[in-house]
C-alpha cells in the first residue's frame, strides 16, 4: 500500500517526536510581526525569532509541518514536475541544540528505515567546502562518495544579507534516466526533472559580518525543509506532484468540470495543473484571513484566483467553478487543516464574489477592446498601441493573453515593445513604492514573479500561443 500525504505528514511528526522534538502546529500563511515577508514561504520563516534569539522557543528542538506560499515559483507551476505555489514544508529545527551529525543521521533513518526508500535511488549534495558534512555522509552513514555532489553557493549555501547563514545538504531522489535531459554526467544540480530534490538540511553556523567575513555562531542551528508533496511523489511513484493522492483528487475534479481528459493535450494539461495548484493557494489564503485586493497579499490572492479562472476559460469552462473546486480542497486537506472545513462557507463566498467580479471585468474589457479595435480599423491601422493594451490590463484587469487572442482573430497585432515599456514603468513604480528593504537577512521572494512585468508578459504570451495550438 502506498503512503498518502496524510499518513506521511503524521509519520514525519511521529518520527521527530521519538527524537524528543516539540511538535507545533502550522502557523498562519500571514506572518505575524514581520514586515519583511509578505507570505510564509518556509518552515523556518515563522520561527525566525527563535533562531535569532529574540524569543525563547517552547523547546530547543521543534518540528512543524508548515503551510507555504511561494509566488516566486509561479512560472514553474504546471511546467516542472515539482513546483507549486502552495505546498507544505515539513521541518525539524534545532535552536542551539543538536547539529549536523544528528540532523544527517536522523534524516537518513527516516527516509531509509521509516520510509524504506532504496538507498541506490538516493543522492546527496553538500556545500563545496563543507568537509564536515561530506565526511558524515561518507564515513558515518557509509554513503558512496561518488554520489555526494559538492555544489557552490547558489545551490548549497543559505544566506540572505547579513546575519545567520550557513551551508546546506540536500537529498535527492533519482527518478531514472528517462526523466533526464540526456546531458553527459547528469546529476543533482542539473536543472532537469530526473533528480528530485525533496529535503534540504540547512546548517546555520555562521554570522555574516558587515565586512563580508563569516564568524562562527555561538549557538549553531538546524533548519530543515522537506516538501510533503515531493516526498509524496517519491513514495507513490508518480511523475509529478499533481498526481499524488490528495492533489490528484482536485485535479480529477478540474477535468470533470472541464470535460477534458488529463494527458491528452499538453496545453490543456498545463492549465489543469495550474488550476489545481492555484485553488489550493487561494483556499488556504482566504482561510487564513486574506481578502482579494489591489495590494500586498490581497493582490497575490487576486492574481492567483483570476489566473485560475482564466485557465478555466482556456479549458472551455463557461461558468463559475472555483467554489465547487474549493470543496475538494476542504475534503482532501480538511483533516490536517480543520479551518478549511470550519470556514468553508466563508471561503467559498469570498472566492465566488471574486470570480464573479472577474467575469464582469472580462465583459467590460471586451467592450473597451472593441472600441480600440474599431478605432484602429477606422484609421486603416493594424496595430493597437502598447498604451491601450496596458490600460486594459492595468486599469481593467483584462488579461493580456486574451487581448492578443482577440486581436489575432481580428487580424490585428499589438505593439509589444510599447506594452513592455509600460509594464516596465509600472514595475519601477511598484519597486519604488515598496522601498528598499534589501539587507534584511530574512527577506525572500514576495511578488518577484507576479510583479516581474517582462516575464509575466512572456508567460501570458506563450500561454496564448499555446492555446492556439490545440
Ligand atoms: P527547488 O530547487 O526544487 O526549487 P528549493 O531549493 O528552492 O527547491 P528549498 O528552499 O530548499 O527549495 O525548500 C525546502 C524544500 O521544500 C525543498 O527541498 C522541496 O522539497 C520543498 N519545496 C520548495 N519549493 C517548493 C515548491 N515550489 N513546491 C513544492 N515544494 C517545494
Ligand atoms: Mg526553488
Ligand atoms: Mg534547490
Ligand atoms: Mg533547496
Amino acid at each position: 500500500k502506498k503512503l498518502g500525504l496524510n499518513e506521511l505528514r503524521k509519520m514525519y511528526k511521529d518520527f521527530f517526536e521519538t527524537k524528543g522534538h516539540y511538535i507545533a502546529k502550522s502557523h498562519s500563511l500571514v506572518p505575524s510581526n514581520d514586515k519583511s515577508l509578505l507570505l510564509i514561504n518556509s518552515g523556518m520563516a515563522p520561527l525566525k525569532n527563535y533562531f535569532s534569539g529574540v524569543e525563547k522557543p517552547p523547546k530547543n528542538r521543534m518540528c512543524t509541518v508548515q503551510k507555504c506560499i511561494r509566488t516566486g515559483d509561479i512560472e514553474n507551476v504546471g511546467v516542472t514536475a515539482r513546483h507549486a505555489t502552495f505546498f507544505e514544508m515539513m521541518g525539524n529545527f534545532s535552536f542551539g541544540d543538536y547539529f549536523k551529525h544528528d540532523a544527517i543521521h536522523w534524516s537518513w533513518e527516516f527516509i531509509t528505515e521509516w520510509l524504506q526508500i532504496p538507498e541506490e535511488k538516493l543522492w546527496v549534495t553538500v556545500y563545496e567546502s563543507d568537509d564536515e558534512a561530506f565526511e558524515i555522509w561518507e564515513k558515518e552513514i557509509g554513503f558512496p562518495k561518488e554520489k555526494i555532489v559538492r555544489l557552490g553557493k547558489d545551490d548549497n549555501f543559505w544566506e540572505i544579507g547579513l546575519g545567520p547563514c550557513g551551508p546546506c545538504s540536500e537529498i535527492y531522489f533519482d527518478k531514472g534516466e528517462k526523466y533526464g535531459c540526456g546531458c553527459e554526467d547528469c546529476k543533482p544540480g542539473c536543472d532537469c526533472d530526473r533528480y528530485l530534490e525533496f529535503w534540504n538540511l540547512v546548517f546555520t553556523q555562521f554570522d555574516r559580518q558587515e565586512d563580508g567575513t563569516y564568524q562562527d555562531l555561538e549557538h549553531k542551528n538546524i533548519d530543515t525543509g522537506m516538501g510533503l508533496e515531493r516526498i509524496g511523489c517519491v513514495m507513490q511513484d508518480v511523475d509529478t506532484i499533481f498526481e499524488v493522492d490528495t492533489i490528484q483528487q482536485i485535479l480529477n475534479k478540474v477535468t470533470e468540470i472541464a470535460g477534458k481528459k488529463y494527458g491528452e493535450d499538453p496545453s490543456n494539461d498545463k492549465s489543469i495543473r495550474i488550476i489545481t495548484d492555484h485553488i489550493r493557494s487561494v483556499s488556504f489564503m482566504v482561510g487564513d484571513g486574506i481578502l482579494p485586493s489591489n495590494e500586498g497579499r490581497g493582490y497575490v490572492l487576486r492574481r492567483l484566483l483570476r489566473r485560475a479562472a482564466r485557465h478555466g476559460k482556456l479549458l472551455g469552462i463557461d461558468r463559475p467553478f472555483l467554489q465547487e473546486l474549493m470543496e475538494e480542497v476542504a475534503k482532501t486537506s480538511g483533516e490536517a487543516y480543520p479551518e478549511l472545513v470550519e470556514k468553508k462557507s466563508y471561503i467559498k463566498k469570498v472566492i465566488g464574489i471574486e470570480e464573479e467580479k472577474f467575469a464582469e471585468t472580462l465583459g467590460q474589457g471586451l467592450e473597451i477592446l472593441k472600441g480600440y479595435t474599431e478605432e484602429v480599423i477606422k484609421n486603416n491601422g493594424n496595430e493597437i498601441t502598447g498604451e491601450m493594451a496596458f490600460k486594459l490590463y492595468d486599469t481593467y484587469g483584462f488579461p493580456i493573453d486574451l487581448t492578443l487572442e482577440i486581436l489575432e482573430d481580428e487580424g490585428l497585432t499589438l505593439d509589444q515593445e510599447g506594452f513592455e515599456k509600460e509594464m516596465q514603468a509600472q514595475k519601477d513604480r511598484a519597486r519604488a513604492a515598496r522601498g528598499n528593504r534589501e539587507g534584511d537577512a530574512w527577506k525572500e521572494d514576495p511578488l518577484t514573479s507576479l510583479e516581474d512585468a517582462s516575464s509575466q508578459f512572456k508567460g501570458y504570451y506563450e500561454l496564448s500561443r499555446e492555446s492556439k495550438i490545440k
